[in-house]
């Protein structure tokens, strides 16, 4: 009691809940695409990201941000990045986890545990998770350089997390980012002006002395990196590290840290290579496809990284509402307040569902051959990137409306709808923004026979429901006819909400009947708009059963 007045009708924080133990569509994604997988890992996971314990890690390390040292105090240039402690704390926690490489050492089904858990994590804290998704996507481009990844690998790959700036060589685990955007062109990278000269040749390779820049470099601190830069045969690929084999200090200059919008616990630079050491990654001249089999796997964490996103703005926006009472009636029981909670609940899962679907064609590729898998992933990609990504500002605003003025409040960092919603335009952006997804979706179309694939996907759900059919008759179509490039963007929106419709037909009868309904007839502008007679009870016990 104050001296003026009683708190009343405020909401408690979600914290100390299992978010993996709330979460029935991850559940069941993970039932689906791997049935035998490690429940007691996801219970594990579930129990420590919820806690209120490591919430305090996640609003240290964004109050917090990385400083950046170019110079120690007696004028010796040493380009290092201080993370608050917290950072640190976070980033063991993931790598204790297995969100990073570890799949390319475990069989089948480790590409999506770890997609599932990586969309856990992002409920507790996303920015932390760029180097640590960079360190996953690293390893099928680094295939290329045989001794290198023999050597780098088990680094990458272990779970003992170690932030030290020491040789590879001295350290229990390491992690990668990448360089590819500089000033004048980050989509069209074909414009880079760094410059490689071929040095000679050693255990690792090829060697090469590199001299540019790159405008944007995250998580500088890492082990090593991909960067593009030209030789004589056009752009190619390199692995650079921060430190050389001998111990030394390779000669990459950090120029300063992005003040950025979100993401404030990541730190991303401005960097300059003056000659520094690297070593080509496959073949002079065949850059961008070698960089990209790193790019495609971080499209994939852009999309599970928002689904986690959404899930958890769903989950405070759910819990908020369920506990503030506004003309007599708690939020979540008013019938406006239970449409918008319901749609975002469509939208989440359909989120999820559309990522997990990726990861599976992902790991089912990884650890075999399977035609149709190959296809799924190649399309899927852009498709969820894009889709899943562009609903993630949308989705953060409206669940941010309903914890109504609170929301728009961060209190030092413990606001965490207000860090939700700075975050989220983030993974549309990055790894090739909207745009550059729906064009990759042309280049799909030229390569490979999607209609015959998404016929094989739709089939399940065919007959189950009519704006279902109408909608796939319409996409086949789309995709035969599409000659306007400027139309990209429509097509890549209706495959991917004809996927989500097609997965949703697997979750439970109210969700899948309610994301044809409001998304295949003319997809709704605002959230809320589920119409008269939606069962919007069952999409909100589905969506948080400790609710009710
Ligand atoms: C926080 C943060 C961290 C980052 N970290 C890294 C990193 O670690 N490594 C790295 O290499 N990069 C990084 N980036 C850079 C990021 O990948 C680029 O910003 C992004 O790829 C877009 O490039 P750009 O900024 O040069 O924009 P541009 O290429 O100029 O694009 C601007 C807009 O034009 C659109 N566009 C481009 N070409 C076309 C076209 N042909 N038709 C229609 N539209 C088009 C794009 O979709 C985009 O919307 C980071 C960015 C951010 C914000």
């Amino acid at each position: 009691m104050s001296v003026t007045h009683e708190v009343l009708n405020q909401a408690t924080p979600l914290a100390d809940a299992n978010l993996f133990q709330l979460n029935l569509p991850l559940q069941d994604a993970l039932a689906w695409h791997h049935p035998g997988y490690d429940r007691a890992r996801f219970d594990a996971l579930g129990a420590e990201a919820g806690s209120a314990e490591i919430q305090v890690h996640a609003r240290l390390a964004n109050f917090h941000s990385p400083v950046l040292h170019t110079h120690d105090r007696f004028g010796h240039r040493i380009d290092q990045v201080e993370f608050h402690p917290s950072y640190h704390a976070l980033m063991g926690s993931a790598l204790r986890h297995r969100l990073h490489a570890t799949p390319w050492t475990e069989g089948a089904g480790g590409h999506i545990e770890r997609a599932a858990a990586f969309m856990l994590f992002t409920e507790l804290e996303p920015s932390i998770l760029c180097p640590v998704s960079m360190s996953y996507a690293v390893a099928p481009a680094l295939r290329a350089m045989p001794a290198l990844f023999k050597d780098w690998l088990p680094k990458l790959a272990s779970t003992r997390y170690d932030a030290r700036f020491l040789p590879f060589t001295q350290k229990s685990a390491v992690t990668m980012g990448m360089g590819m955007t500089e000033k004048q062109g980050g989509s069209d990278v074909r414009a880079n002006s760094t410059r490689a000269e071929f040095v000679g040749d050693d255990a690792w390779g090829r060697r090469f002395s590199i001299t540019g820049h790159k405008w944007f470099m995250s998580a500088p601190m890492c082990d090593a990196f991909l960067v593009l830069a030209q030789t004589s045969s056009g752009l190619s690929c390199f692995f650079l590290p921060r430190l050389l084999p001998d111990g030394s200090v390779n000669a990459l200059r950090i120029q300063r840290l992005k003040h950025k919008l979100g993401n404030q616990a990541n730190a991303s630079s401005e960097v300059e290579f003056e000659g520094a050491t690297a070593w080509l990654v496959g073949d002079e001249g065949r850059g961008v496809p070698q960089i990209l089999a790193m790019g495609t796997i971080t499209r994939l964490d852009c999309a599970l990284g928002t689904a986690g996103l959404m899930r958890q703005a769903l989950s405070i926006a759910l819990h908020h509402t369920a506990q503030r009472n506004a003309f007599g009636k708690r939020l979540v029981e008013q019938p406006m307040m239970k449409n918008v909670l319901a749609d975002l609940a469509l939208e989440s899962e359909a989120a999820t569902a559309l990522a997990m679907r990726l990861a599976r064609a992902v790991d089912r590729t990884e650890n075999g051959q399977d035609a149709h898998e190959e296809v799924m992933r190649r399309l899927l990609t852009p498709i969820a990137k894009f889709w899943v990504c562009k609903r993630g500002s949308h989705f953060a605003q409206e669940a941010m409306e309903c914890l109504g003025g609170n929301g728009y409040v961060e209190e030092q960092g413990e606001g965490v709808m207000a860090r939700i919603y700075r975050e989220m335009p983030l993974n549309s952006i990055w790894e090739g923004a909207g745009n550059i997804m729906a064009l990759d979706l042309l280049r799909v179309l030229r390569s490979k026979d999607v209609a015959a694939a998404l016929q094989h996907e739709f089939a399940p759900a065919r007959g189950a429901h009519p704006a279902l059919d109408r909608a796939a008759e319409r996409v086949l179509v789309g995709i035969d006819t599409l000659a306007d490039e400027a139309q990209a963007r429509r097509l890549a929106r209706d495959i991917a909400l004809l996927l989500q419709a097609a997965l949703l037909h697997r979750s439970s009868s109210a969700v899948f009947s309610a994301f044809c309904t409001s998304r295949l007839d003319g997809a709704a502008d605002v959230f809320g708009l589920l119409p008269a007679g939606t069962d919007v009870d069952a999409i909100l016990q589905r969506a948080m059963p400790s609710l009710h």
